[in-house]
């Protein structure tokens, strides 16, 4: 079964039909009280965006005004399953958010993404409401204006296959462990020490027209917790780097992270595949999938703050996020963030913030 349940006393429901979304819907009542049962249905919803939203289409309405406190999943698929509600259910989620930021009805509010919806949210953050909840799922209000989302609505999984010979890192669309030479003007004075991945443009979702071909995921010599912004030649690579880490690794860390680079790490190439029934759904994410290491497209995955442009201010549109698992170094989520109008590109990795 592609939903995966996180306790192991309970059995996945069939999403097969539209009568099985009705059930689904239904169960929201008694889940209400019931949190591993909400929490198991939030999968089957994460599932149902991927495969069938429009079944959910007649229940949007009903979730958002009256059963969204026992409703689970990311933000993604909010934004799928709810995307285009109606103006009443923009005035029910606005009148929850008077008193200051509420997780569920400000994800709904920013999951529907109509014209409404979208004034509401910057009506909103401009009367005082703190716009890091909502840039955070990756949507900007800009100093005029309507609200704009920075991240595609289409998810792809990444897949990672791990290969010995380095030789056929020149054959892949998306090559895993380049040498540093092939992403970086001058290697030498970079604070970039390790690669973890290239994408090509032309396979990313909502990827906005690119003067090079791919864009490269890469990192300084730290855990987590840093942020790395550059530019880019005309052959693609990084120039210009500039790190902002929360803190130094230690003494210790440090030989860790040295040791990874000199061990130089694996090889390998991910492709990019539609979220659909095949995955893994379990705990609001498909990272169980065998071989997933990701997400491109939709809404920013853990990897803490979404980055701002350091040119223009704009919150930076949505690439991909990985784990570090696509080649070993460091620890938890990478963030790979473009700004379309001042060409830069910024990876990040989450702090403790
Ligand atoms: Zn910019």
């Amino acid at each position: 079964m592609p939903v995966e349940p996180i306790y192991n006393n309970q059995e996945p429901f069939p999403v097969e039909t539209p009568e099985d979304v009705a059930r689904l819907v239904d169960l929201l009542v008694p889940a209400a009280d019931d949190d591993p049962l909400s929490r198991l249905l939030g999968d089957h919803f994460s599932l149902l965006a991927a495969t069938h939203p429009e079944w959910f289409t007649p229940y949007r309405e009903l979730v958002l005004t009256e059963r969204l406190e026992s409703f689970n999943g990311n933000f993604g698929d909010f934004r799928i399953l709810f995307g285009g509600a109606s103006d009443g259910c923009v005035e029910h989620l606005l009148g929850q958010l008077r008193d200051g930021w509420k997780t569920w009805p400000g994800w709904g509010l920013a999951s529907i993404g109509t014209e409404a919806a979208m004034s509401a949210l910057a009506d909103w953050v401009r009367a005082g409401g703190e716009r890091g909840d909502l840039e955070d799922l990756g949507v900007w209000v800009p100093p005029t204006g309507p609200a704009q989302y920075r991240f595609p609505l289409e998810r792809k999984a990444v897949f990672l296959r791990k290969f010995d010979d380095p030789a056929e890192l020149s054959t892949v669309d998306n090559p895993v462990g380049l040498p540093l030479a092939e992403v970086l003007r001058d290697p030498e004075k970079s604070p970039v020490t390790w690669h973890y991945v290239s994408l090509r443009v032309d396979q990313l979702p909502g990827m906005a027209t690119w003067p090079v071909p791919r864009v490269h995921l890469v990192g300084p010599r730290a855990n987590w917790g840093w942020e790395l912004t550059a530019a880019f030649d005309e052959d693609g690579r990084y120039r210009d780097e500039v790190a902002r880490l929360d803190s130094a690794p230690d003494a210790e860390e440090e030989g860790y992270l040295i040791g990874d680079e000199q061990y130089g790490g694996n090889h390998g190439a991910v492709t990019l595949r539609p979220y659909d029934g095949d995955l893994v759904y379990c705990n609001g994410h498909i990272q169980l999938t065998p071989d997933v290491v990701g997400t491109a497209g939709g809404p920013p995955l853990g990897v803490g703050r979404t980055p701002h442009c350091p040119a223009c201010e704009r919150l930076m549109f949505h690439v991909a996020s990985v784990e570090h698992h696509v080649r070993d170094y460091g620890d938890g989520w990478r963030g790979l963030f473009v700004c379309e109008d001042c060409r830069l590109v910024t990876c990040n990795a989450n702090g403790w913030n």
